[in-house]
């Protein structure tokens, strides 16, 4: 988001969904399966970051808090190496930013394998070069699953919400009780759904409200919940929603650092929708790891001392005091995005509480 999601919310894009009972057509195609395809397109070939700014690109202090995190957490893990994950850097600022921090920590550069899940081979090659000057050997993964199995931290900012959802809307006049938001063409249509995920029966909505569940976050939650119950480590999940579960429609889209109707121009424009946190923690749960939060983001990072760091860094560049002021207050302040964003922590069950919940 995406900042300027947080300050324009939300100018939605109304549609006509055609008529319940619409027939399948061959080109309709289900909201998931049309995010998964626009947003490999986007982040593969368009410049995101044209088109939002994210948290470690507005402050250093932002990835420099994450790598006292890690170093904290670090010192929980057994002894040995262990892995420094990250899913969706982007720019490779957060982990670089991180790195600084962790290297003046003795011994844990020594013991660290950085791991990157990323899919655009473009992104990749940024965050090579954000990271060339550590003395480090990233590796690559297209999946979580090729991560390999080892004492870990897992960090994820802005990762989830760009994983794609499905979208049931409440419908009594069919048996099952929800239809599902297909695309077709540049409109939604409606379809019996079929192949209810097991997570929509915990929910409940009015007639005519939807409801979204994103398989490839529960996923993600649910691998997650496996490693840590099998091993040692902890994941920390920073994005944009509300703490418990709720009826409403948020997928979004922004094009040309604008806000734009999410079926238009599929993978010009990239597509969000705002996390489920307590549908995240209940599945990571479900497997045995430990919960923390969700906290907001501005009572994480004030708990971790972001504003000493910020009085330390405006010290050493006074100059600079004002802009690091400005981009601090942005992450921080309720209106802004200290609020809408929230962060999760997963752990494995016998680890101590980690900071900041
Ligand atoms: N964490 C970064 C970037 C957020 S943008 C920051 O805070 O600035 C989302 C990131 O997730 C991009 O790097 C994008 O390429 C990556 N991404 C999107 N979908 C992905 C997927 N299915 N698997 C792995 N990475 C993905």
């Amino acid at each position: 988001m995406r900042e300027f999601r947080t300050l324009s919310l939300r100018k939605k894009y109304k549609r006509s969904v055609m008529t319940i009972g619409e027939k399948t057509e061959m080109s309709d195609e289900r909201l998931d399966d049309f995010m998964g395809r626009a947003n490999a397109t986007y982040y593969g070939n368009c410049n995101p970051f044209s088109d939002f700014i994210t948290s470690p690109e507005i402050s250093q202090i932002f990835g420099e808090i994450l790598g006292g995190w890690v170093a904290v957490v670090k010192q929980h893990l057994p002894r040995g190496p262990f892995m420094l994950a990250e899913a969706g850097p982007g720019r490779g600022t957060l982990m670089s930013d991180a790195l600084r921090l962790l290297q003046r920590v003795p011994d844990i550069m020594a013991a660290m394998e950085v791991h990157l899940v990323e899919t655009s081979p473009r992104l990749r090659q940024i965050q090579k070069e954000a990271l060339a000057a550590f003395d480090i050997k990233p590796v690559w993964h297209d999946r979580i699953e090729s991560l390999p199995v080892m004492p870990f931290v897992f960090l994820g900012n802005e990762f989830l919400d760009a994983l794609p959802v499905r979208q049931f809307v409440r419908c009594s006049e069919v048996a099952c009780g929800w239809k599902e938001r297909w695309v077709r063409g540049e409109n939604f249509v409606l379809h019996e759904a079929s192949d209810l995920p097991a997570e929509l029966l915990l929910r409940e909505a009015e007639e005519g409200e939807i409801v979204e569940i994103s398989p490839a976050m529960l996923h993600v939650a649910e691998w997650l919940g496996n490693r840590l119950k099998n091993g040692m480590g902890a994941a920390l999940l920073i994005d944009y929603g509300p703490s418990r579960s709720a009826p409403g429609d948020s997928l979004q889209a922004l094009h040309k650092g604008r806000p734009a109707d999410p079926l238009m121009k599929p993978g010009e424009a990239d597509l969000t929708v705002h996390v489920d946190f307590e549908a995240i923690g209940r599945k990571a749960s479900s497997t045995g790891a430990r919960c923390f939060g969700p906290v907001t983001q501005g009572n994480f990072l004030s708990e971790l001392g972001a504003s000493a760091r910020l009085e330390q860094l405006c010290r050493a560049a006074p100059d600079q005091a004002a802009a690091l002021r400005t981009g601090l207050d942005r992450l921080m302040a309720p209106d802004r995005m200290g609020h809408l964003f929230k962060v999760l922590a997963l752990t494995s069950p016998d680890m101590m509480k980690p900071p900041g919940f």
